[in-house]
C-alpha cells in the first residue's frame, strides 16, 4: 500500500516569494514563514514545493533549497514587482500554470497549503479540478486590518468576500495565535474549520550573538541605549508611534539614546513613501541625531541588531502574530509592543517585556523608559523571553504540527485520491 503520510505537497504563496532575500521592499513575514515551514518539513521527510509568481525576468524559475524542498516561480502576469492590491486578475493565470506544471510533472499534489487570500482563491480554484485537501493561513485578516487604515483599498469587497469563503471551505485554516482565531471567528464566520499552530523562528541563529560582540560589530558603544525597530514601511506597523514615543523619551535629552529603524524600501512604492513619511516625522521632532535607517537587515546581520538593542519596540496597528517579536525574545531582547493580535500572545507583560495601548506614544514613551533605566530587569525580561521562544515558538515544531495535520487529512481522503499523486 502506497504510504500518504509523507509526500509531496504544495506550499502556495503567489506575492510572497520564499526564495527572495528578506528584508527587501515589500518581502517580510510571509516569505519567512512559508521559507522555513517548507524547509523544516522537507527535514521531517515531506517532498515540498514552494509556488510563487515570478516577479523578475532574472529571478531562476525554480531554486533548490534542499534535496526536498524547492521554490518554483510561475510567469502570471508581467514578470515585474506589482502590488499586492492589484495581483487579483492575475490569479486565473497562476491557476492555469500551476495545473499545467502538474501535467507536465506527471503527478497531482494533493495537498495544497495556500498563505494570504490571493493565494486562498488559487487554493479554491484548483480544487474545483482535482481531488485536494487545502490547509490555510491568512497572515492578515481583512475585517481586522481595514478597521486600522485610513484608505480601504478597491478590492477590499472581494478580499473580504474571498476570506469568508475560504473559512467556510478550507479543510483546514491555521491560526498562528488565539487572539487570530477568535477574530476569524467574530469578524469572519462562525463556520468552518480552525487549528491554532504558531509562528516559529530559528533560535540558533537568533541568539547566536551576545550582546557585547553585537556592539563591537556594528560600532556602538556599550553605554549607549539602543532602541530597535525592524520590519516593512507600512502605516500598520506603527512605526510613527516609535519615534513620537522617542520623542518624548526622558533619555533623550540626556543624549545617549540611539533609535535604529532597520528595512527595506522601494522608491515611488507604498514602502517608499511611509519611509519618506518616517523621515519626514524624524526631521520634524529633531530625531535625525540619533535615528539611523540601515535599511534591509540581511538574516545574517538581524541577530546583532536584536543582541545589541536594549529594547526592541514593535508598535504595530495590527498583527496576527508579528515574527519580530520573538526574533527579538529568542536574542534575549526585551519586547514593547502594541496589546494586539498575537503580540498579546507571545509578548508575556513584565515577564518578557511590556505592552502599551496601540498608537499610545506617551505609553511606549513610559514603557522604552522604564526598561531602558534598568538594565537588571532588562537582563530577567531577556532572558525569559528566549525560553519563551525556545520552548514553544521553533520552527521544527510548528513544522511537526502542521505535518501531523496534514497527514490527518490525508489520511481521511486517502480512498478518493488518486494514487498518481502518492
Ligand atoms: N525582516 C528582515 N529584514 C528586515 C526587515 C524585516 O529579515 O530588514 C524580517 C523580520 O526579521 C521578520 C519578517 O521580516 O522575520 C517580518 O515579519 P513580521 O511577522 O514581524 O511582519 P510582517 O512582514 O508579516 O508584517
Amino acid at each position: 500500500m502506497i504510504s500518504l503520510t509523507k509526500k509531496r505537497i504544495a506550499l502556495i504563496s503567489v506575492h510572497g516569494d520564499p526564495a527572495v532575500e528578506i528584508g527587501k521592499e515589500e518581502a517580510g513575514g510571509q516569505n519567512v514563514y512559508v521559507r522555513q515551514v517548507g524547509e523544516s518539513l522537507a527535514k521531517q521527510g515531506w517532498q515540498v514545493d514552494m509556488f510563487t509568481r515570478s516577479s523578475d525576468r532574472e529571478q531562476a524559475s525554480i531554486v533548490q533549497h534542499s534535496p526536498n524542498c524547492r521554490t518554483i516561480r510561475l510567469v502570471a502576469g508581467p514578470q515585474e514587482f506589482i502590488p499586492r492590491d492589484e495581483l487579483y486578475g492575475y490569479l486565473p493565470i497562476f491557476v492555469r500554470e500551476f495545473q499545467k506544471f502538474q501535467l507536465e510533472s506527471g503527478f497531482q499534489y494533493p495537498l495544497v497549503h495556500t498563505n494570504y487570500w490571493l493565494s486562498s482563491w488559487v487554493g479554491m480554484e484548483l480544487k474545483k479540478s482535482q481531488p485536494l485537501r487545502q490547509v490555510h493561513t491568512y497572515h492578515s485578516l481583512a475585517a481586522v486590518k481595514y478597521k486600522s487604515v485610513a484608505t480601504i483599498p478597491m478590492i477590499a469587497k472581494t478580499r473580504l468576500q474571498v476570506e469568508k469563503t475560504l473559512l467556510e471551505t478550507a479543510d483546514r485554516v491555521v491560526a498562528t495565535s488565539p487572539q487570530e482565531k477568535e477574530h476569524m471567528r467574530s469578524l469572519v464566520s462562525s463556520k468552518g474549520n480552525i487549528d491554532i499552530v504558531p509562528c516559529g523562528t530559528d533560535t540558533q541563529q537568533f541568539g547566536s550573538i551576545a550582546r557585547s560582540a553585537a556592539r563591537r560589530q556594528l560600532g556602538i558603544a556599550p553605554e549607549t541605549k539602543v532602541v530597535l525597530y525592524v520590519g516593512r514601511f507600512d502605516p500598520r506597523k506603527g512605526i510613527e508611534t516609535l519615534v513620537r514615543a522617542v520623542s518624548l523619551s526622558a533619555l533623550r535629552r540626556k543624549g545617549d539614546l540611539k533609535l535604529i529603524i532597520g528595512g527595506g524600501w522601494r522608491e515611488g512604492e507604498c514602502d517608499g513613501k511611509e519611509r519618506d513619511r518616517i523621515g519626514s516625522i524624524v526631521e520634524e521632532l529633531g530625531l535625525s541625531d540619533i535615528t539611523s535607517f540601515p535599511g534591509g537587515l540581511s538574516r545574517e546581520i538581524l541577530p546583532a541588531y536584536y543582541a545589541a538593542a536594549d529594547v526592541c519596540v514593535v508598535p504595530s496597528h495590527y498583527e496576527p502574530f508579528g515574527l519580530v517579536a520573538i526574533e527579538a525574545m529568542a536574542c534575549g531582547t526585551p519586547v514593547v509592543a502594541s496589546d494586539v493580535g498575537g503580540l498579546k500572545y507571545t509578548v508575556l507583560p513584565r515577564e518578557t517585556g511590556l505592552l502599551a495601548p496601540v498608537k499610545n506614544e506617551a505609553a511606549f514613551a513610559s514603557a522604552i523608559d522604564r526598561l531602558l533605566v534598568d538594565s537588571v530587569w532588562r537582563q530577567q525580561l531577556g532572558q525569559a523571553g528566549r525560553v519563551r521562544v525556545q520552548t514553544n515558538f521553533s520552527w521544527d515544531g510548528v513544522a511537526s504540527q502542521l505535518g501531523q495535520l496534514y497527514t490527518q487529512l490525508l489520511e481521511k481522503s486517502a480512498m478518493k485520491l488518486d494514487p498518481v499523486s502518492a
